[in-house]
């Protein structure tokens, strides 16, 4: 059965390039709690449709939260489908067989012995991702095993691992040491005692190093996340395995009581909650999540503080601005670029291009938010906030207008700033990029923009596919053929990272994924 989950993302990227969905896939949420969604080895399911221009609605279906590829979670099932017993059987034995094959107390369990062993003898495996007791070292004596781990080396396990880069599922993309440095200054600066960092390792490792360093900061941090391989180096009370596109705790009541205990601490006082998820994932169910995280937060409130708000950091790219804003109208976008290790294009420097897109949406006052002046950030009395060096306060828009970290240009006729690269299309009475189509967003392929075949068939996609083939990019490369109308389909990871061939990196996919689902 071709079960439709091509481009479950594709609604949300199509609205990053600024075009009408005309087919795609869209979430929708079960608010009838009589008829719980199934579930798949990451928690409840979602429930999708696909939506065809000009068609009524089509059939409803079931598909993972978590895994936007088939390959990773191949979970399908139509609404009204109706299983057979042995069918259901089967399903609830594949979901208990990929669960991870130790429990949170085992993992524990064994990070105490690790930690007690001898330098000489704590070794990783790293074909594994894993730490291994004396037991272990026969069944790995094959593999690539690195020795002599130190503690310095356990506390910074994003150092240790490989990230996970495959894109659909856990797009792990770790923070730059200057943004990462940049967050933590700025948690402590703000008077935050605790962080729930959701989605963000390399954050929640840096903040429990500074904790432990010699100028203690004593901020305290849980970190929620997917990937399973953190829970070797964590204890029950600052790591939870956690579905942040279903709210699904995956070690179950335990463990969201560690983090209902953690929201509560000091009647909710001090904390924030952090978080950087998977770019290509879709907006709706992570706001769902957060709203059901302030909530638990919002149960510990005393009832004179009911109209506090949990402070929040999500970390998402510009262009989905109006999309966060929707679900959370306090928030607001700070200028400030966030820089990534491990990111082709957002890295700052020689490899990556220097504006990432990537920002901190927040509900604390933008003024309180002092940006780096050393990084040009400046602070506009105006608008009552810290903006990057060349977003420069319009008088006539009478605000700081930049999304993108240039300088735009205000169009009279718009009566609003545009970007640069933009004029004043008389045809459409709007600006635009100089070669678009006249007469606006047209149904035709979303990748390059011809009216005779979909996405799923365009030419360029088989390039492009090989090498990137996450929407996120797809949409900003998009953007970029647009306005030059030249650019190759694709960016070669292996320029960036070229530390790593891209077969190696391939294989490591494969391994992780196994590791992760199986
Ligand atoms: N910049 C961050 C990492 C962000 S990458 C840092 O440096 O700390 C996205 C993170 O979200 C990864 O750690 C990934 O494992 C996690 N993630 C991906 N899908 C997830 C899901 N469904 N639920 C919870 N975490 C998820
Ligand atoms: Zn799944
Ligand atoms: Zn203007
Ligand atoms: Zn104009
Ligand atoms: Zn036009």
């Amino acid at each position: 059965m071709a079960a439709p989950r091509d481009g479950l993302a594709t609604v949300e990227a199509e609205g990053i390039a600024g075009r009408q969905a005309s087919s795609g896939v869209e979430a929708v949420f079960p608010s009838d709690p009589a008829t719980p969604a199934p579930l798949c080895p990451h928690g409840p399911t979602l429930l999708f449709v696909k939506v065809n221009q000009g068609k009524e609605e089509t059939r409803r279906f079931y598909a993972c939260s978590a895994c936007r590829d088939r390959k990773d979670c191949n979970f399908f099932q139509w609404e009204d489908e109706k299983l057979s017993g042995a069918r259901l059987a089967a399903r609830e034995a594949h979901n208990r067989k990929c669960q991870p094959p130790l429990s949170r107390t085992q993992c524990v369990e064994r990070y105490l012995k690790f930690i007690a062993l001898s330098l000489s003898q704590r070794k990783f495996c790293q074909q594994c991702q894993q730490l291994l007791l004396p037991d272990d070292w026969e069944k790995h004596q094959e593999h690539r095993v690195v020795g002599d781990i130190s503690i310095t080396q356990l506390k910074r396990p994003s150092q240790l691992l490989y990230p996970l880069e495959n894109k659909k599922t856990n797009a792990q993309y770790l923070f730059a040491d200057r943004s990462c440095q940049f967050l933590v200054d700025l948690l402590s600066t703000l008077g935050f005692t605790r962080v729930l960092c959701v989605g963000t390792p390399r954050l929640h490792e840096l903040i429990r190093l500074k904790a432990s360093g010699e100028k203690k900061s004593n901020i305290k941090s849980l970190l929620l996340d997917i990937d399973f391989r953190y829970s070797q180096f964590y204890m029950e009370d600052s790591f939870c395995h956690y579905n942040m596109f279903n709210h699904h705790f995956f070690d179950g009541k335990a463990a969201l009581e560690v983090c209902r205990t953690f929201l509560q601490e000091d009647k909710g006082e001090g904390v924030i909650m952090v978080t950087d998820p998977p770019f290509g994932g879709l907006v709706e169910p992570l706001a769902v999540t957060f709203k059901k995280l302030i909530a638990m937060w919002k149960e510990g409130q005393s009832q004179d503080s009911s109209h506090k708000e949990l402070p929040i950091f999500w970390i998402f790219p510009y262009f989905f601005e109006s999309r966060i804003r929707q679900f959370f109208p306090s928030f607001c976008m700070l200028d400030y670029q966030v820089d990534y290790d491990n990111h082709a294009l957002y890295k700052h420097g020689k490899t990556g291009r220097k504006q990432s897109p990537v920002r901190i949406f927040t509900n604390i006052p933008p003024n309180k938010i002092i940006l780096p002046s050393e990084e040009g950030y400046r602070f506009c009395p105006l608008c009552q906030r810290y903006v990057s060096l060349e977003n420069q306060h319009c008088e006539h828009c009478n605000s700081c207008t930049s999304k993108d970290g240039r300088k735009w240009n205000h169009c009279f006729l718009c009566k609003k700033c545009v970007k640069p690269s933009w004029i004043h299309c008389s045809i459409c009475s709007h600006c635009a990029l100089p070669d678009h189509s006249c007469g606006g967003p047209k149904d035709g392929c979303f990748i390059c923009g011809e009216l005779d075949h979909k996405r799923s068939t365009c030419p360029k996609i088989a390039a492009s596919k090989k090498v990137n083939n996450t929407l996120f990019f797809r949409a900003v490369r998009k953007q970029k053929q647009r306005k030059s109308n030249k650019m190759k389909m694709g960016t070669t990871k292996g320029q960036s990272m070229n530390h790593t061939s891209v077969t190696r990196k391939k294989n490591r996919r494969e391994r992780a994924h196994q590791y992760l689902c199986s």
